[in-house]
């Protein structure tokens, strides 16, 4: 029997020459994965082929595409190995179950001087930190919306680790985008980069700014919802991918719609409320006294912590 050659790429599938698996990219079909789940007709359209041949390369694809399973105790030892960053303060790193984990997407939510663009550069600081002191000895990526990176705050944060800071800087891709296409952008062409430099946190500080300026009105709304959806999942995909943590600010509006209880809502719909792993709402307290209280996490009981923001970064 002739040995069959193993399907890895697109353009290993049968009907799939180099031509058709162009076009497929162009439309962001790059996986098997992807083919596997496409209707044949809208393959055939995609790729300029008959939709006879494109039956046979959804079949091929889904044939050659695998499930892995795993067992309960081997997500359990995966879990155990999970990194975590630690933010500065003992109690809000227990509140979240040992600090900021790596592999997912942490969110935090709350009016002006809140705290969170502080949160950001602390972990900026502390994911460059050896594991046994709170790192993940990895760099960052830092995609800035507002304009409200200030790399002098990041020297005071370094300096009170005992980390140089003009190295703590230096391990700082930072990029300031304008619009959400260039946002969107920055993220979908992230992977080299990432890669290359052992990027392990990815700060988007804010997420919804630029969304929210650029949609306006009821009518946006879905436009905006999509493109959020798309830049929120390759989020996800690079935090599963390169096992790193991704860190998200996000404004506040009132819900009248709350008659009792504190009616401060984060923007961003559904779409933001199911993106992030752990979700923090943080809020003003006296003086430097930030309260931060953990809303709906798949692992840790609901619970509030009080945080410092000082010259030194975030303390308990
Ligand atoms: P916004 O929604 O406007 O972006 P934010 O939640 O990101 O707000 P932050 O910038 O994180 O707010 O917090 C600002 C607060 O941090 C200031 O009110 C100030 O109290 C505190 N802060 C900033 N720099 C220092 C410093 N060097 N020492 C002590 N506290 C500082
Ligand atoms: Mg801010």
């Amino acid at each position: 029997m002739a040995k069959e050659k193993k399907i890895q790429e697109i353009e290993d599938l049968p009907g799939i020459g180099e031509v058709s698996a162009s076009k497929l990219r162009a439309v962001g079909v790059d996986s098997l994965d992807k083919v596997a789940t496409m209707p044949p007709h809208e393959l055939a359209e995609a790729a300029g082929i008959s939709t006879d041949a494109a039956k046979k390369a959804v079949q091929a694809a889904q044939e050659s595409t695998t499930v892995n399973y795993e067992t309960g105790n081997a997500v359990s030892e995966r879990r155990a190995q999970v990194g975590k960053i630690s933010t500065g303060a003992a109690d809000l790193d227990e509140l979240i179950g040992g600090g900021m984990e790596a592999g997912a997407i942490t969110e935090a939510y709350g009016k002006f001087a809140s705290g969170k663009t502080q949160l950001g550069f602390q972990l900026c600081v502390d994911v460059q930190l050896p594991k046994e002191d709170g790192g993940l000895e990895g760099k960052v990526l830092f995609i800035d919306t507002e304009s409200t990176f200030r790399p002098e705050r990041i020297s005071e944060i370094a300096k009170a680790r005992g980390i140089n800071p003009e190295k703590a800087l230096s391990n700082i891709f930072y990029v300031r985008v304008q619009t959400t296409d260039q946002q969107i952008l920055t993220a979908e062409r992230a992977d080299k980069l990432i890669q290359e430099n052992n990027i392990k946190l990815i700060v988007v500080d804010s997420m919804m700014a630029l969304f929210r300026a650029e949609f306006i009105g009821r009518g946006a709304l879905g436009e905006r919802q999509g493109k959020l959806n798309m830049h929120i999942h390759k989020l996800q995909g690079l935090a599963d991918k390169h096992n790193l943590a991704v860190y998200l600010t996000n404004q506040v509006m009132d819900n009248p719609g709350i008659l009792f209880g504190d009616p401060t809502t984060p923007i961003g719909g559904n779409i933001m409320a199911h993106a992030a792993t752990t979700r923090l709402y943080m809020r003003k307290s006296k003086e430097e006294k930030r309260i931060v209280r953990l809303i709906d996490s798949p692992n840790m009981p609901e619970g509030e912590c009080v945080i410092k923001i000082t010259r030194d970064g975030i303390k308990s």
